[in-house]
């Protein structure tokens, strides 16, 4: 499996417009961050977890030239934003994309999307169909994948896990019911947005003591914020096995 960071900010991304803080000020390209998003090759199948406000410049940045199914984690802008760029795909291969998802997300979709998913079609908008999943394995073309339910803040969301690898963006709590389907993973991808708390996603040493817990081989932390500080000084802080991701960085696993 190969997994390409396509973006590793948080919501607002970093820098943040107008923000002269030191990281938001940096040179260093790790300290540059889109909004979340990961491209992941499996078995012959190209996966997308979520697809944001970059999307575009991100399917530019790796030449992406395929993709067999999108799962989107929740409903929020920095997740979804970006779905209409799928039409060059549609365009490309005259097929629809297939989604999948839960039926709340589905149902904002329908809303934010309206023109996706109206019976007048708009000619030229985007063609997806949507495959609701609940808490049960579930496949895209062959690909088995365990969604996990996690907690963002109140809102329930999906991790997934897709053979030795689990991603688990926004997410706050972990249910002890996820954790049978987490273990065993040899990489886990975690959200750490800043180093203090925050109410609806984890902080760095929070994400740290939920990966001692698991133990994979490496974890990779995500939807970092501008107040983490600088890569270079956060990465040399970590245990061995963790690190901060950073856009385009790639991983076999
Ligand atoms: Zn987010
Ligand atoms: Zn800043
Ligand atoms: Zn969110």
């Amino acid at each position: 499996m190969k997994v390409t960071f396509l973006g590793t900010g948080t919501s607002q991304g970093v820098p943040v417009p107008m923000c002269d803080c030191k990281v938001c000020r940096s040179t260093d390209h790790r300290d540059q961050r889109l909004r979340c998003s990961v491209y992941i090759e499996y078995q012959g199948k190209d996966i997308i977890i979520d697809t944001g406000p970059d999307f575009r410049q991100q399917l530019l940045r790796e030449k992406i030239m395929h993709i067999d199914g999108i799962l989107f984690t929740h409903s929020h802008h920095d997740h979804i934003a970006g779905l209409d760029d799928v039409r060059c795909f549609n365009f490309k291969y005259k097929k629809p994309i297939g989604i999948y998802t839960s039926a709340a997300v589905e149902q904002r979709l329908r809303e934010v999307f309206s023109y996706i998913f109206s019976e007048v079609q708009y000619p030229g908008a985007p063609q997806v169909y949507i495959t609701r999943i609940k808490d049960k394995v579930f496949s895209v073309k062959g690909v088995e994948i365990t969604p996990l339910q996690v907690l963002h803040g109140k809102l329930p969301i999906f991790g997934f896990r897709i053979g030795d690898f689990t991603y688990l963006t926004d997410t706050s709590f972990i249910p002890e019911s996820e954790n049978e389907k987490i273990q065993g993973s040899k990489v886990i991808v975690l959200d750490a947005l800043r180093q203090t708390p925050h109410p609806t996603h984890l902080h760095l040493d929070a994400a740290i003591d939920i990966i001692k817990k698991f133990q994979p081989q490496k974890a990779y932390f995500i939807h970092m914020s501008h107040q983490m500080g600088l890569h270079d000084e956060i990465e040399k802080l970590l245990p061995e096995n963790m690190h901060l991701a950073y856009d385009g960085l790639k991983i076999e696993v």
